[in-house]
């Protein structure tokens, strides 16, 4: 069975065609800029790669597009579309309509509307990229596969806010999550590469890229964690500023006389790392600018890395200990020094690191020492596996 696994953004468009049979990534790619003057479609297979700059004025085209150069005589890896069995797509926001991936039916397209509400950035591009591929491959099944999903098992008292209860009741407001995906694959992996049933384990994992997460993972379920709402709640990161006082909303919004939508680009686009620092969001940057002794840079660091290991406590007395500490995503499994920087004062926890062990990157590696009981392990995430397996086993179904 071949799988198309579609990610759609405002103005981008990422892909992958993947083989289940062996799940070999038969090709990849991205296409960016969708909507402005300089479109470009990035390709890549079988170790070679691709660019196409040309006008995409939509998602509907884009989606064209991918199918035309998955189909090339050239760069091509299949002879037609029809060898598309099915398309997993990621949608970010499911509410509590679904707590699985889904086939995609009408129905469903309503639900998916409905939670747009909860999700007016990022669910509405998601919808538009599953109609084109609808009008563009009707008799090939679609797939939905949520970012929240795999946070719904999380009790109550884990998900409500202290607000009047009839905000829950009526407007959803709760805890969701996200990253959902990431954290399910990672839950499964780290049992495999431990050798134990992932309902052995209580893991946390640390989902630290440009958006960060951590999730409390008991019995293979998520019980807590660290987004919200929205993805704007939790540890700071690249440009959002993650848990801060609700009152400082609105006291900012008054004082600088801000509309809502300033205040959320502030607190959404000018804020975290970037904001602290004033250099960049890219944690690369960062360190290269605290190594050159730019204070902020480092101050930017220090909270990071302070507030990772913090939310780890907080998660840990959430599931009464843990056995496993995993990093993944860009920083998570490339940061060696920012893994060294939040495991430094967790050993309280039981968790040591060795530094010799960490001193690697990208691939699953256990990073603790012999005598650490609680493990602590890099796994690189793969959430577009989990998107093509959830859609090879619905659409077998
Ligand atoms: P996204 O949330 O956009 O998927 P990623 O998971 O790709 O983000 O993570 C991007 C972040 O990973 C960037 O801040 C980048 O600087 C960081 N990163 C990548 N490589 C390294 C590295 N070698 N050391 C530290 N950070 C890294």
């Amino acid at each position: 069975m071949i799988v198309l696994v579609v990610n759609c953004g405002s103005s981008s468009l990422k892909y992958q065609l993947v083989n289940m049979d062996n799940e070999e990534v038969m090709a990849k790619g991205l296409v960016e800029k969708i909507g402005l003057s300089d479109s470009q479609l990035t390709h890549k297979w079988n170790g070679q790669k691709k660019e196409i700059r040309q006008s995409i004025p939509d998602h509907h085209v884009a989606v064209k597009l991918v199918l035309d150069i998955l189909t090339d005589g050239e760069c091509g890896v299949i002879k037609s579309m029809d060898s598309i069995d099915a398309v997993g797509h990621r949608v970010v926001h499911g509410g509590e309509e679904f707590a699985c991936s889904t086939l995609i039916n009408d129905d469903v397209m309503k639900a998916l509307e409905r939670c747009s509400a909860m999700a007016p950035l990022h669910n509405p591009p998601n919808i538009i990229g599953i109609n084109a591929c609808k009008a563009i491959m009707p008799q090939v099944p679609q797939v939905a596969v949520f970012d929240t999903a795999f946070h719904q098992t999380m009790p109550p008292k884990a998900y409500m806010y202290g607000l009047p209860y009839e905000l829950y009741t009526e407007d959803g407001i709760r805890r969701y999550g996200f990253h959902g995906t990431s954290h399910r694959y990672v839950a499964g992996q780290i049992a495999k590469v431990m050798g134990k049933a992932v309902e052995e384990l209580r893991i946390i994992n640390c989902h630290l890229g440009n958006g960060s997460s951590l999730a409390a993972i008991q019995n293979g379920k998520c019980v807590d964690t660290t987004m919200g709402f929205t993805p704007l709640a939790g540890v700071l990161m690249g440009t959002r500023c993650g848990d801060i006082d609700p009152a400082i909303v609105l006291h900012v919004m008054e004082k600088k006389g801000l509309s809502t939508q300033a205040m959320d680009t502030l607190m959404n686009k000018k804020s975290g790392v970037l904001g602290i620092s004033g250099v960049s969001s890219d944690f690369r940057d960062l360190g290269d600018a605290a190594e050159k002794g730019n204070e902020r840079a480092k101050l930017a660091l220090d909270m990071f890395h302070y507030q990772v290991r913090k939310l780890i406590g907080s998660l840990a007395a959430a599931m009464g200990g843990v056995d496993v500490i995993t990093f993944t995503a860009g920083v998570g499994e490339n940061g060696i020094e920012d893994r060294a920087a939040i495991c430094e004062g967790l050993e309280y926890l039981g968790a040591k690191l060795d530094a010799k062990r960490n001193d690697v990157r990208g691939k699953d590696a256990l990073i603790s020492t012999d005598d650490s009981t609680v493990k602590l392990y890099v796994i690189p995430t793969n959430e577009e596996i989990m998107i093509a397996r959830d859609t090879k086993e619905l659409v077998s179904k």
